[in-house]
């Protein structure tokens, strides 16, 4: 069974190593483990929802939740100049772990567009 579970399901229920800086009842956040800017961290809902596309009106209030943890995360990292928020989705959105995760990156100027 635990073969059929995503890299990500399997750090929520701490079969993989992460380095964990937020839980609730709905969604855990850790460091991105290749960061891509000085605060680089992935906030994943509990629930193994794939990709954006498959995000369902029942859990427009979950995904919400992940922006207002995302945003408590930036002030505890003193994100205070601003941060980027991405959800890759699929291919040419180039997403690697089909488990929906929210990135959180700062600390550094960002640049657009990415590539
Ligand atoms: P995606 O490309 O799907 O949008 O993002 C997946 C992210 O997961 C990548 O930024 C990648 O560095 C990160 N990642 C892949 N494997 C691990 C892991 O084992 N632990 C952690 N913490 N992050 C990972």
């Amino acid at each position: 069974m635990s073969e059929d579970k995503t890299l990500f399901q399997k750090i929520i229920d701490r079969e993989v190593d992460a380095d964990i800086v937020y839980e609730d009842d709905q969604c855990v956040a850790f460091r991105d483990i290749n960061p891509q800017a000085p605060t680089h961290i992935l906030i994943v809902p509990r629930k193994p929802i794939p990709t954006v596309d498959d995000i369902e009106p029942e859990d427009e209030e979950l995904v919400g939740h992940l922006f207002t943890v995302a945003s408590d995360i930036a002030d505890e990292e003193g994100l205070d100049n601003g941060y980027r928020t991405v959800f890759n989705c699929g291919d040419d959105g180039q997403q690697t772990v089909y488990h929906l995760h929210l990135h959180l990156l700062g600390g550094r100027q960002l640049s657009w567009p990415p590539g």
